[in-house]
């Protein structure tokens, strides 16, 4: 049996049309002799969004339009997929409550981590939704316990050794196990949320990858590879075949 590592990052859970690109990707990838562990990042740019909420955390009442922003979008993504609002409902309350505990607070890092996380919890949710909808067996595992870390809070430094146990202990990887994870977050060993920093999801994945001791890892991306531009805005870009870790 062989163990496998994909991550998919915002763009690629951006819209309700993504996600269900993501299902027909892992329901190709999931065959019986492979064990699957899922990382994904929140959707689109909520991570921006999130912010704004949190910068807006000492003026109170101001975060309400950007979490309205939040709630929207996601709401959007859930109707194109068809499937109801009570897939966040429980995340939500949890975010409502997180919320006006912060409110009015100075928007410090600890808060920041507190908050910002969520927009992974809600993506995997609906991710997770989805997957199952699909009929595939796929488990939700909260990194706030799986990925331990110290206070470091905006840039928490990973405890391997925990982080692994953990992992191996949650994931057992048994033939035909679909894990799905949040990018991006952890949690410290008294279960404070932490993040691991800006676009740390592909962290997050090879950090599971090692804990698995994993033949692969997957960063799914909407470019071929890792490339020496944009192609977007740079047209003769093109893939890099080979990199060192240097
Ligand atoms: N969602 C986080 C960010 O936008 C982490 C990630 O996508 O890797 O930075
Ligand atoms: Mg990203």
């Amino acid at each position: 049996m062989t163990r496998e590592v994909h991550k998919f990052g915002g763009a690629s859970v951006r819209d309700a049309d993504a996600v269900r690109n993501v299902g027909r990707i892992l329901a190709d990838v999931a065959r019986a002799d492979v064990g699957l562990a899922v990382v994904v990042s929140a959707m689109g740019k909520t991570t921006n969004a999130m912010e704004s909420v949190w910068s807006a955390l000492p003026q109170g009442e101001a975060a309400i339009p950007a979490v309205e922003r939040v709630r929207r979008f996601h709401a959007g993504i859930l109707d194109g997929l068809s499937m109801p609002w009570s897939v966040l409902e429980k995340d939500w309350a949890l975010f409502e409550d997180t919320l006006a505990a912060w409110k009015g607070q100075a928007a410090d890092d600890r808060g920041y981590d507190a908050l910002v996380g969520f927009g992974e919890r809600f993506s995997t949710r609906i991710v997770h939704a989805h997957l199952a909808a699909l009929g595939l067996p796929v488990e939700w595992v909260s990194a706030w316990e799986l990925i331990v870390t110290d206070a470091g809070h905006r840039a928490a430094r990973v405890d391997l050794e925990e982080t692994r146990n953990r992992v191996v202990q949650r994931m057992s990887m048994g033939t035909g196990a679909l894990y799905l994870t949040q990018g991006f977050v952890g949690g410290t060993l008294d279960g404070t949320p932490t993040t691991l920093g800006r676009e740390g999801s592909d962290f997050s994945g090879a950090l599971l990858a090692e804990a698995l001791d994993a033949e692969r890892l997957v960063v799914w991306k909407d470019v071929s590879g890792v490339m020496t531009g944009d192609p977007r805005r740079w047209p003769p870009a093109r893939r890099i075949e080979r990199l060192d870790y240097g």
